[in-house]
């Protein structure tokens, strides 16, 4: 199969970096289980709520670390005989500093797809994505999208291996 995998909150913790920056410069103690919505607009101090996304600078992305049993995972995955692509959506200025970011950490992950807002361009057959308006095959489990109890979860990289494997 062709599995189209999502990057930010499924393969890079990137989260972390953009909450430790948005710390340092609100004074906030955030953390990363306080991150129950998908807005963060909704989650920092009020006077934070615009300026929070252009925290998410670049170079966050060469601090990032992999999600837990992300690289295990995908190399088991291809393994098992699937093609795999990375799918994200993101600002034209971060494509270059992410793109590094998968050489880096996944360099098994040939195939990079950095799309507008609609994802579903790219043909694939499981979308594994963290958030739900992307329609996600498998959802992949995160603080933010825990209210949707409508599609598939898996709880971490080896329930994706499973499920999968469970998948004809
Ligand atoms: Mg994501």
């Amino acid at each position: 199969m062709i599995i189209g995998i999502d990057v930010d909150g499924v393969l890079l913790d990137i989260q972390s970096p953009w909450i430790a920056k948005y710390n340092h410069i609100s004074g906030d103690c955030l953390q990363y289980n306080d991150i129950t919505q998908w807005r963060m607009a909704d989650i920092v101090i009020p006077e934070y709520a615009l300026s929070i996304y252009d925290m998410r600078t670049p170079d966050l992305y060469y601090i990032a670390l992999p999600i837990c049993s992300s690289q295990y995972a995908t190399i088991k995955l291809i393994s098992m005989g699937h093609q795999l692509v990375c799918v994200s959506h993101d600002r034209r200025s971060h494509a270059n500093a992410k793109g590094h970011a998968i050489r880096r950490h996944f360099p098994w992950i040939a195939d990079i797809t950095i799309t507008g807002a609609d994802k579903s361009i790219v043909k694939c057959d499981v979308l594994i994505d963290d958030a739900v308006h992307n329609k996600p095959d498998i959802l992949f489990d995160q603080p933010w999208n825990r209210s949707d109890t409508d599609i598939p979860r898996a709880e971490s990289w080896i329930s994706v291996v499973n499920m999968i494997g469970s998948m004809r």
